[in-house]
């Protein structure tokens, strides 16, 4: 691979999936390149591009000269509501209807006649944005996907084909999702062992062919094209990831573990970026405060992400588990946590834990994480959520909802020690007791400890030059976006 010596800036369209734990990685590399030089196009889709201006403030996304937001339509009929978009349907309408206004984006910003900013020179898209390879090919540029969540749960996805192939998926009816079926251990992937099919993204737990369901079909079209790509990004970094990571080289394009990305980050001085947040829901700042006022260690912090949802009763056996620990806890409710119904807690719950429980929408959670009120976290284990949570050295309670979150759940409580799962028809008595255990008992120190080295490793791949995550960015700028094959 050659050099390209460019006249002008080079010139990145950055564009995530429109859900939350995609956009804000996604804004994490845009930043990261921006420092580096480059002049950025962030894409979000117009119904985000709405919401993060409704919670961040109407200046939010005024850009800079050289760091601008552009928007495409999702593709779903257009609704005012402030909640999370079903995710199959996203899946579908993106994959389906993007690519046309994506290309059309494309050509307006290389329009010297009427575009003041250089020509594109690389794309950045999600890993399930693949429509975007065509673009790039057609330009001739190259593009890297960033994979946002774990390179194990990654790993995972792309032996769905072969599971299918041997039989495994789709399942036969609905009794094998409930009667030990789930618990079949698959040793064929190397890098794996003893993973069992409960543990693969849940998207597997369906007894439709790959033709009918949605979301098989979409992974196995996703991973099929990734292949395409220039180079595949991935938010974690080769101490935590090395068995996953050196599997997935032997199978994909370029891979560069350049996580975690947050603190990748800190390099860059953020005078001008601050501004540029990428909440969806707005934030309730007011928890950091509250957090200054209780010692070390103390609080346990809840929270269950941006697509979760659960039953009423669910959230009541969550309350009873926190109220019966006796322990401090900060429990993040979003307004549309409760499926289908409004978040209602007994009135007598909340009594006996007001001095002792604060409840709040949503918060800036990379800086509840690294507080050092903060003495553990009960999670639905969404990458970013794991991630954010080893760079604060924070042990975990697991509740995977869906997706990917099985599968970082297992190896968070299986083998990077920082994690206990708690059963997903979840009961007051044993969330009560794994908070306990969390706060006070010696699975939840040995937790602790390990996660307070992980973080140093995460620490040591970002901070030095040497590190593999630090090296890995620059590698990935001179290799691959500065590069002509
Ligand atoms: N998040 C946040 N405040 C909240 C809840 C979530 O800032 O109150 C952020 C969190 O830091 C993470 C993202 O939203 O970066 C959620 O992504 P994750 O992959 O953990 O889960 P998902 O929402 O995709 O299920």
């Amino acid at each position: 691979m050659g050099s390209l010596i460019l006249s002008e800036k080079p010139h990145a369209v950055c564009i995530p999936f429109p859900a939350q734990g995609h956009i804000n990685p996604m804004l994490k590399v845009a930043k990261l390149l921006h420092h580096k030089g480059f002049h950025i196009t962030f894409v979000n889709t117009e119904f985000n591009h709405k919401r993060l201006l409704k919670s961040r403030g109407a200046n939010s996304l005024n850009g800079l000269s050289s760091f601008r937001f552009e928007t495409i339509p999702d593709g779903l009929p257009p609704t005012d509501v402030d909640a999370t978009q079903d995710i199959p349907s996203l899946c579908e309408s993106t994959s389906k209807t993007c690519l046309a206004p994506f290309r059309k984006l494309l050509s307006k910003l290389n329009d010297t006649s009427s575009s003041n900013v250089p020509p594109v020179t690389c794309i950045i898209s999600d890993g399930v944005m693949t429509f975007t390879l065509d673009a790039a090919e057609e330009l001739g540029i190259p593009e890297v996907l960033l994979w946002t969540a774990s390179a194990c749960s990654y790993l995972a996805y792309v032996h769905f084909r072969q599971l299918i192939d041997r039989g495994y998926v789709p399942l036969e009816d609905t009794s094998f999702l409930t009667n030990g079926y789930l618990d079949t251990e698959i040793n064929f992937i190397s890098g794996m062992k003893g993973i069992r099919l409960k543990d693969f993204p849940t998207f597997i737990r369906t007894t439709n062919s790959e033709s009918d369901d949605i979301m098989l079909k979409f992974i196995l079209v996703e991973t099929e094209r990734a292949k395409r790509a220039s180079a595949i990004i991935i938010n974690t970094f080769v101490a935590l990831e090395d068995q996953f990571l050196s599997v997935l080289s032997s199978m994909f394009p370029p891979i560069y573990s350049i996580g975690p990305l947050q603190l990748l980050l800190n390099y860059v001085p953020d005078k001008d970026l601050k501004q540029f947040g990428s909440n969806l829901w707005k934030e309730e700042p007011e928890c950091l405060k509250w957090l200054d006022s209780r010692e070390p260690n103390s609080v346990v912090y809840v929270n269950f992400g941006s697509i979760t949802v659960m039953t009423s009763d669910q959230l009541v056996e969550f309350a009873w588990g926190l109220a019966n620990s006796n322990q401090v806890f900060l429990w993040i409710i979003r307004p549309d946590l409760v499926s289908g119904d409004s978040a209602i807690l007994p009135p007598e719950f909340l009594a006996e834990t007001k001095d002792r429980g604060l409840l709040t929408g949503w918060c800036p959670q990379e800086q509840v994480l690294n507080h050092l009120a903060i003495g553990g976290f009960l999670t639905h284990n969404g990458w970013n959520s794991t991630i954010e949570s080893v760079c604060g050295g924070d042990a975990m309670i697991c509740w995977p909802f869906f997706a990917d979150q099985q599968t970082n759940c297992r190896y968070c409580c299986t083998e990077w020690g920082i994690g206990m799962e708690i059963n997903s028809d979840v009961k007051r008595d044993e969330v009560e007791i794994l908070v306990r255990e969390l706060m006070e008992g010696e699975k939840g120190k040995d937790m602790k400890k390990k996660a307070m080295e992980w973080k140093k490793l995460a620490e040591e791949s970002t901070t030095s030059p040497n590190g593999s995550s630090y090296k890995n960015f620059e590698e990935l700028i001179h290799q691959v976006l500065l590069s002509t094959a």
